[in-house]
């Protein structure tokens, strides 16, 4: 999982960094949020969408690190895929599944 900060959004309430110390930080000079941590570690997920959740803006946006893994299981499905062309030219040759053995 990642996080991001939009700081054009970001209103430097403080609280994220309230909320979760350990990921977040405010910029002395304007108190803009920023992101500690380049990833955040298994232990801090819950911190860190309860965090996003209470942005007062919703500046918090939170990456899920399996969105490559969603891609590769959506190319699986698209139409016309190789699999799919090959169950269509089964279905062809033999509609309803039916392998004629009695
Ligand atoms: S909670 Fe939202 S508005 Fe407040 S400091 Fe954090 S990112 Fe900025």
């Amino acid at each position: 999982m990642r996080v991001v900060v939009n700081q054009d959004l970001c209103a430097t309430t403080g609280q994220c960094v309230l909320t979760l110390p350990g990921a977040f930080r405010q910029r002395e000079a304007d108190g803009v949020a920023e992101v500690c941590v380049a990833t955040v570690p298994q232990a801090l997920h819950p911190a860190v969408r309860l965090a996003a959740s209470q942005c007062p803006v919703a500046a918090i946006r939170v990456i899920d690190s399996n969105a490559g893994d969603d891609e590769r299981a959506g190319a699986d499905h698209a139409p016309f895929s190789a699999k799919a062309k090959r169950h269509a030219a089964k279905e062809q040759r033999n509609p309803g599944g039916h392998n004629g053995t009695v």
